[in-house]
């Protein structure tokens, strides 16, 4: 096992991974901007190294800075937590040519799979199943992109093969508006992306969010850790999370599943990673792979009691997977509600200072989170400012506990999106369980109209 790990990330997924290293007895080493210099992760860790000043670009993108803390720390391995340079192969490369361990997937594997042409490509091969489209990028010749999109059927939604974040895609509705569309998605995927490539999916109507969780190890061994839901989104931002998927038949999940890991055996990944769906009409269509770990693994590790962060470190170590498929068991139901500091209505970023925290606690509460009474949360970042996740034997148990610990938990001097967290939980569509990726939106352009008309 190492003996010291450097963590190349910020806020409350820092503290997580530090916290899996000190039960694994590793030391650490947190690296941090000058605007997060008085966090207490910051100073809870065995080590701590500014990197640069406050924008990321100087700092936590900055991977020169990052290579020299790991070489004066004497630190043998880097995690790179989610966001940031967590799916970067370039940086990955850097990392391991430098003689340190990059905590996550081979870079030639990250490549291909943030690559969304070649990703689906690679999931073709290995018999996921895909949204329909066009076989990989779309030519040049309009009459060509014509021709492909009325095989798949209008809708068709425009993708960049190098996007991420929600950006980059443009939905379209009829044949008129397609040669323009696909003209102004290469040129946003050019200049943001830094590849013009584009591809062309069906656009579906109606569908679910559904992920499913891996953990390979480097000698092929793989697994899944069964399914998340999150469905529950804002500009194509998860906002709850939980795990089961309401409503899916339990039957579907292994065969999905296990496609996902026989996947992750053929292109020889390794670490933890998300194969996305989107699920619609009883059927599972890929999306994208995320080659990290992600911001809702924490439902995931309470259905299964795996520490998906541990494990993390244990496969980059070279450890085998420690259980096979066989081993592991799915039970109860966990709904994570992250936690922004921002208007709960009109989503306005709210940063500043914390001038009084009370935190929620009781029987299947988890809270991750790095904020404490007196912390001034940086303009500088996302707004995510921690999760609440519920535990309960069902369903019903996890909502009932969330709505309790929301009703405890406070945070003044800041505005933050509890009480949309409290409106959603009391919502009957959301009790029912099931609903599809434009239901928030459609929600809050109908209350919207509402408060407007009243
Ligand atoms: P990103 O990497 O930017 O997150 P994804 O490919 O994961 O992009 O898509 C993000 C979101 O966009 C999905 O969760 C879904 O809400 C929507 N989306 C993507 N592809 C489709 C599609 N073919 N049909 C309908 N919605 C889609």
């Amino acid at each position: 096992m190492f003996g010291k790990v450097l963590i190349a990330n910020r806020g409350e997924i820092a503290l997580r991974i530090q916290r899996a290293c000190r039960e694994l007895g590793i030391k650490t080493v947190v690296v941090h901007s000058e605007a997060d210099r008085e966090a207490k992760y910051v100073r809870l860790a065995d080590e701590s190294v500014c990197i640069g000043p406050a924008p990321s670009a100087q700092s936590y993108l900055n991977v020169p800075a990052i290579i020299s803390a790991a070489e004066v720390t004497d630190a043998q391995a880097i995690h790179p937590g989610y966001g940031f340079l967590s799916e970067n192969a370039d940086f990955a490369e850097r990392v391991e040519s430098s003689g340190f361990v990059f905590i996550g997937p081979r870079p030639e594997t990250i490549r291909l799979m943030g690559d969304k042409v070649s990703a689906k490509e690679a999931m073709r091969i290995t018999g996921v199943p895909c949204v329909p489209g066009s076989e990989g990028a779309l030519p040049e010749d309009p009459a060509e992109i014509l021709r492909i999109a009325r095989d798949v059927g209008y809708p068709v939604i425009i993708k960049a093969a190098g996007g991420g974040g929600g950006r980059g895609m443009r939905v379209v509705h009829t044949e008129a508006a397609l040669v323009n569309a696909v003209t102004m998605t290469r040129s946003e995927a050019q200049s943001f992306f830094g590849n013009p490539n584009v591809y062309l999916e069906k656009y579906l109507e109606n569908p679910r969010h559904v992920e499913i969780q891996v953990l390979a190890d480097s000698y092929r061994n793989a697994v899944y850790l069964g399914e998340r839901d999150c469905s529950m989104q804002r500009r194509h931002q998860k906002i709850i999370e939980e795990a089961p998927a309401p409503g899916i038949p339990t039957r579907y999940i292994p065969r999905i599943g296990e496609r996902c890991a026989e996947a992750c055996r053929r292109i020889n990944y390794r670490g933890a990673g998300t194969f996305e769906f989107l699920y619609e009409n009883g059927q599972f269509h890929f999306i994208e792979m995320n080659t990290r770990i992600q911001v809702e693994h924490p439902v995931t590790e309470l259905i299964t009691g795996i520490d998906i962060v541990a494990e993390q470190i244990r496969i980059a170590a070279g450890d085998r997977l420690r259980f096979r498929q066989r081993d592991l068991t799915f039970r109860g139901h966990a709904i994570e509600c992250r936690i922004n500091a921002e208007d709960p209505f009109t989503f306005v970023p709210s940063p500043g200072r914390i001038l009084f925290y009370h935190p929620p606690g009781g029987p299947g509460i988890r809270v991750d989170s790095h904020i404490y009474q007196g912390y001034t949360i940086p303009p500088h970042y996302d707004s995510m400012i921690g999760k609440v996740i519920a535990y309960g034997d069902s369903r019903e148990q996890a909502i009932r506990r969330m709505r309790t610990a929301l009703s405890e938990m406070s945070i003044d001097g800041i505005r933050t999106n509890i009480p949309l967290h409290q409106d959603l939980l009391q919502d009957a569509r959301f009790v029912e369980g099931g609903v599809s990726i434009h239901y928030l939106e459609q929600r809050l352009a109908a209350k919207g109209e509402v408060k407007q008309a009243s």
